[in-house]
């Protein structure tokens, strides 16, 4: 089957920096609000990303400790664990590997993280699929958020983003956090599990770095 992908967004330098982003249309044409949409969200994604890099050189910060606290369950100490994490991600943005995939509706025939068609999902957030050897394809947003939820899109790119460049996990309803960010959805995940947790690392960046 093919997937309704449209657009990609790739990142073009490396060394550090964001650089430039180049379109790539497959089957769809998107319009210009689309197109501003699908890189204003991957440059906010860059952003939020290295906004929260910054606070972490700031272990004393309460606002910092509390993050920490609901999304890895962990007191400073965690710090260590956590910035390779999003040094890696921030290092897969700007290797010229990055891509953003959407398609054209938010309900259409999608699949699910094992490649499988699952058109009785009604609605995913994103996805990264799991290619040989350990590798993951490109990151999936929804492009229902991409229009018209640029919070959720950013932190859906950057939940995906752990998984492709970090090699992240998610886990379930204790790993997955209730939309506003405020607790996850079920009880029971551990701080370990929660250091490896995509969700954990999306919610953090939103309320550290998100502007
Ligand atoms: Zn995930």
């Amino acid at each position: 089957m093919q997937l309704g992908n449209k657009v990609a967004w790739f990142g073009t330098s490396g060394k550090g920096s964001f650089g430039k982003v180049r379109l790539k249309h497959r089957e769809l044409f998107f319009g210009k609000a689309e197109e501003q949409a699908s890189m204003q969200t991957v440059e906010k994604a860059y952003s939020t990303l290295q906004l929260t890099i910054g606070w972490l050189r700031h272990a004393e910060a309460q606002k910092l400790k509390d993050a920490i606290q609901l999304y890895f369950k962990s007191g400073a100490s965690a710090i260590p664990r956590i910035q390779p994490i999003l040094e890696l991600v921030q290092a897969g943005m700007t290797n010229g590997k990055l891509s953003l995939k959407t398609d054209n509706t938010s309900t259409s025939r999608f699949v699910n993280q094992f490649g499988v068609e699952a058109d009785d999902v009604p609605y995913i957030e994103g996805y990264v699929r799991n290619g040989a050897n350990g590798s993951k394809g490109d990151i999936h947003v929804t492009r229902d958020y991409i229009m018209n939820n640029r919070f959720q899109a950013v932190r859906t790119f950057i939940h995906e983003a752990t998984h492709r460049f970090a090699n992240t996990d998610d886990f379930g309803e204790q790993g997955y956090m209730h939309a506003d960010g405020s607790d996850f959805r079920a009880p029971g995940i551990t701080a370990e599990q929660c250091l490896n947790n995509a969700d954990s690392y999306a919610y953090f960046c939103m309320a550290m770095g998100y502007r």
